[in-house]
């Protein structure tokens, strides 16, 4: 199971909080909107990432879980 990271751009103001509350995760462009990479997050982020989406204003942050479902084709 991993977490990623995603954000609404549509719903996004350019606070800017979460590139504060998550730097290791968030950067932000020139006009001050965030930018995301997609890679999961890693286990010892997930709750400020979590925190992060509890505190955007404009809730446009989630932080979705991925169930990894191995297929047969993968199984040795
Ligand atoms: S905290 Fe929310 S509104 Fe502010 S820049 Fe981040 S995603 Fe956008």
């Amino acid at each position: 199971m991993s977490a990623v990271l995603t954000i609404d751009p549509t719903a996004c103001d350019a606070y800017g909080y979460c590139a504060e509350l998550l730097p290791e995760l968030v950067g932000l462009d020139e006009w001050g909107y965030p930018v995301v990479g997609g890679e999961p997050v890693p286990a010892e982020l997930v709750a400020r990432a979590e925190q992060a989406a509890r505190h955007c204003p404009r809730r446009a942050i989630r932080v979705r879980t991925r169930v990894e479902v191995r297929s047969s084709a993968s199984r040795p």
